[in-house]
């Protein structure tokens, strides 16, 4: 299991974001997958996927989690092919790109809560995102940044 992203800001390593600005997500976590590991599957993103992940936590689960004030995990970030297919994910799923994750906060109550503040947050115009979707009645948050399609589109309403 990942541990929770419960360090501080100052204390989370540099990861060569380039500005010297810690993040409090690694691309690491973004790519780590039990089923991975467990299949041998070599889940490393390519440098397209590995950019983009970095975007993705630059413009989006940085500022979500600072927003937040708690620990969020990220239960599935980049999947390369043969791993999307196993977990059941669409065939142009955002995953692929390195483009997605999905995010867990605890309880269906507290991923409302999330669900409710990305979307204030959006609306504050503080972030943008391609797509911001309740998954299975809130059992998870999936959260996608693809640069060139910034269309905020919110499925799966409170
Ligand atoms: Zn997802």
């Amino acid at each position: 299991m990942k541990s929770l992203n419960s360090i501080s800001r100052s204390e989370s390593p540099l990861l060569g974001r380039g500005r010297g600005e810690a993040s409090y997500f690694t691309i690491q976590e973004l790519c780590a997958s039990a089923t991975a590991q467990r299949e041998g599957i070599d889940n490393r993103p390519p440098t397209s996927a590995y950019h983009l992940l970095h975007v993705l936590v630059e413009q989006l689960l940085d500022p979500i989690r600072e927003a937040w004030g708690a620990p969020i995990l990220v239960s599935s970030g980049y999947r390369c092919k043969e791993l999307n297919a196993l977990v059941g994910g669409a065939k142009n799923s955002h995953h692929l790109l390195g483009c997605a994750a999905d995010l867990i906060a605890g309880s269906k109550a507290e991923h409302r809560r999330l669900f409710e503040l990305i979307r204030q947050m959006q609306q504050a115009g503080k972030i943008r995102f391609t797509q911001l979707i309740a998954e299975d009645d809130f059992r998870w948050i999936h959260i996608s940044y693809v640069p060139s399609d910034l269309r905020c589109q919110v499925i799966g309403d409170m």
